[in-house]
């Protein structure tokens, strides 16, 4: 029988026991928890792959915990913008945004421009002029305010660096308890066609509408029945430069790596010459997955119709 599965992320990092408190790690084992239920459930009642992304995705964003919807990062400027992708695996239809405003659910924002837009990417106003035109869910700014986000881009605002909000590069005490990410998810459904979906806010005082590889297809998110689905976390200008997603379905298709081989080759080789510290999830059409990270830990959770459960931080 086809084997249905999800695995969902929440960002990878400098993720490390000893910062976090007991509390805080019980929150996000419940956080990750209650997104994979949510995925889950959507393939047990034989629900797509996208859609089980789309549900696992939108608890995420929904969550403080993560950087992604409401509890996205500060720019440069002090606002939210957020990015977001969807793939299905099937046909390879996609939809993505980037730099949108105020959307709650970005991946829902995705998802229409997928579904109902002649387009795969749209950006800035013009993406939220597309979700207003959709009716898709808008929150005021206060919706996205949390004191510690402002008190880590405080931290950096008259700087010139920005920073992954879950690694500490010089924040140390600011940091401590607060490293939180990118959600992700990538999903294959009982009829063993595959998803991956991504979101994010990006980097804490990003400036210029900087973009991340989240959003851009082949790079945080892509999608094929013919070899995987990936959905990435991690310093996003080298995943870009690395094509990391796509990377992982090519050495699946041209050398005929199995998941597993071909993602540790893009994880703990490729990224690493270009000093792209992070993790991706993957799933295959036998619903067979891979979580990697080459950094401390990455949040992360996975489930499958065999029975398999698992729920991770740190390195195992
Ligand atoms: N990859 C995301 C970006 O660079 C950040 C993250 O994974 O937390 O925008």
């Amino acid at each position: 029988m086809q084997q249905f599965s999800i695995a969902i992320h929440g960002g990878a990092g400098t993720i490390l026991k000893e910062d976090m408190t007991p509390e805080l790690e019980a929150a996000y084992l419940k956080a990750l928890d209650d997104a994979l239920t949510a995925g889950y459930a959507v393939l047990e009642q034989d629900g797509c792959a996208t859609n089980a992304v789309k549900a696992a995705i939108v608890v995420l964003e929904d969550n403080l915990l993560f950087n992604a919807g409401r509890g996205s990062v500060f720019t440069k400027k002090g606002v939210q913008e957020m990015d977001a992708a969807i793939m299905d695996g099937k046909n390879r239809d996609a939809g993505a945004v980037a730099a949108v405003r105020n959307v709650r659910n970005p991946i829902e924002l995705a998802a229409e421009v997928m579904h109902n837009s002649n387009h795969v990417f749209l950006s800035g106003k013009g993406a939220n002029d597309f979700a207003l035109k959709q009716g898709v869910k808008l929150e005021p700014d206060e919706f996205f305010f949390s004191q510690f986000r402002y008190d880590q881009w405080k931290a950096m605002r008259d700087s010139d660096n920005y920073s992954l909000d879950h690694t500490h590069q010089g924040l140390e005490e600011l940091m401590k308890d607060k490293k939180f990410g990118t959600v992700g998810a990538v999903a294959c459904d009982s009829k063993g066609n595959i998803a991956a979906g991504t979101s994010t806010g990006g980097m804490t005082n990003k400036k210029y509408g900087r973009i991340g590889d989240s959003p851009i297809l082949g790079a945080g998110t892509y999608a094929n029945n013919a070899t995987c689905a990936i959905s990435c976390t991690g310093h996003g200008e080298p995943f870009i430069k690395a094509v990391a997603a796509y990377d992982v379905a090519a050495h699946m298709e041209y050398k005929n790596m199995n998941l597993h081989d071909a993602m540790n080759e893009v994880v703990h080789k490729k990224l690493i010459e270009l000093e792209g510290e992070g993790g991706m999830i993957g799933i295959d059409t036998s619903g067979n997955i891979s979580m990697m990270f080459n950094s401390a830990g990455m949040y992360r959770a996975m489930q499958n119709s065999n029975g398999e459960k698992k729920i991770g931080i740190y390195k195992d």
